[in-house]
């Protein structure tokens, strides 16, 4: 069996530059003549699109959060201009902002390489417990798993009872999902009568949207027999990075360029410093060019022991910023200043913790007039909110009226990184 996915992985690191300067400088070329707005970017910031020609000139254009992608979004429907309009579109994915995300090409090898690496292959019968509706996860997740063999099992977001029902009967040997689902679904198979590590063949599991937490990885694997890989992506730009069996820091996908840099000026910070992941995906569909994660990590050029030649990342250490991640989805302070446009400015602040391996969404509001915290004008609240932050509401809290002070944040995550 091969331990690489394919020679790409073992370039050198002089190889891998190379090849991946030739493509940012065909990128760019190409999203010159193609997008308007990228075209704008170029003019208005005074550069040469001839004068990208490797890695280190990307410092010349500026970042593009997922909070200023969203406002481009706004204002230009739905790519804000960044797609190549002669290319045909398979499918459009959203997430919350909302932002529309063109899918790349079927031929992209979308997460292959980190099903590869966790050992995943045709033998397999893979759960894919992501989502199927609108956003890109499912989808993405499902046809990188095709790419390595596996038999998939699409169950989305079906409930815990109906995933042990699937693992049981289909024989199911890999789960892809969140983490916390997949301890959810060890509950209910504990409830349901199964013993999970004796009764299953559920052996492998790929997480992604969600941080592992050291104890929550002991657990799968001690307790319950589950070897565990991490991977590490966003739907604007795709996968990103993936562990392979050392576990010791995430290889940088082929296909991407990761810098790490200064939040406040957008530089490259030195090999090993904390800074923002920014990602450019080498591709001829939508030319976003460093993209901020918001994520915060650093980089390891120390060789790893797998045979993979690239560069790692060590991990998220936490985010940028005031945009959290609630049970893998983000909530951005525009989505809470929008819910608060349709509450007559209400004074409110979400409130982030995590007890045991489940995030808490608290929602703190002042009650500036009678009719809220009764239980109509709850539920109401309740309804917006999940349809502009797609996330849930575990509790309300009511205050009086100027507990909130203007200077405070919109969203206080109080979780441990
Ligand atoms: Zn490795």
């Amino acid at each position: 069996m091969n331990r690489l996915f394919d020679k790409k992985e073992s370039w050198t690191n002089e190889e891998r530059k190379t090849r991946q300067d030739e493509s940012l400088s065909g990128m760019v070329k190409l999203g010159y003549e193609k997008s308007a707005r990228l075209k704008q970017i170029f003019d208005t910031n005074k550069i040469n699109p001839l004068n990208i020609k490797c890695r280190e000139d990307l410092e010349k254009l500026p970042v593009t959060s997922r909070e200023k992608l969203v406002d481009m979004e706004m204002q230009e429907t739905p790519y804000a201009g960044l797609e190549n309009s002669a290319m045909p579109i398979d499918r459009i994915f959203t997430s919350p902002g909302p932002v529309y995300e063109p899918h790349l090409s079927e031929d992209d090898h979308l997460w292959a390489r980190a099903f590869f690496a966790a050992g995943i292959g045709p033998k397999d019968i893979a759960l894919n417990a992501f989502s199927y509706h609108l956003v890109a996860a499912g989808l993405t997740f499902h046809s990188g798993l095709r790419k390595v063999g596996a038999t998939v099992v699409p169950s989305g977001t079906s409930s815990s009872q109906i995933q042990v029902q699937l693992i049981q009967d289909l024989k199911v040997t890999a789960y892809v999902g969140t983490p916390s689902f997949l301890s959810s679904i060890i509950v209910k198979a504990g409830e349901m009568g199964f013993d999970f590590k004796k009764d299953f063949r559920l052996k492998k599991a790929c997480f992604a949207a969600e941080p592992l937490f050291p104890d929550m990885r002991r657990s799968f694997e001690k307790d319950y027999g589950i070897d565990t890989y991490q991977m590490y992506g966003a739907t604007e730009v795709g996968d990103v990075a993936y562990e392979c069996s050392q576990k010791n820091g995430w290889h940088i996908c082929e296909e991407t360029i990761v810098e790490i840099v200064d939040p406040a000026t957008g530089k490259n910070v030195a090999p090993g410093e904390l800074g923002e992941i920014v990602v450019t995906r080498l591709n001829d569909i939508f030319f976003l060019l460093r993209f901020g994660t918001g994520d915060l990590s650093r980089i390891i050029i120390d060789e790893c022991p797998c045979g993979r030649t690239s560069y790692r990342i060590a991990g998220i250490s936490g985010r940028i910023g005031d945009a959290v991640k609630v049970r893998g989805l983000f909530i951005a302070p525009s989505q809470l200043k929008m819910i608060q446009s349709k509450f007559n400015n209400l004074p409110l602040q979400a409130n982030v913790s995590r007890v045991g391996n489940d995030d808490v969404l608290k929602v703190r509001v002042e009650k500036i007039s009678p009719e809220i915290g009764t239980p109509a004008w709850e539920n109401n609240f309740k309804k917006i909110f999940r349809e502009i932050c797609t996330v849930k509401i575990d509790q309300m809290e009511y205050l009086s009226a100027g507990m909130i002070k203007p200077e405070e944040k919109l969203i206080v995550d109080q979780r441990q990184w």
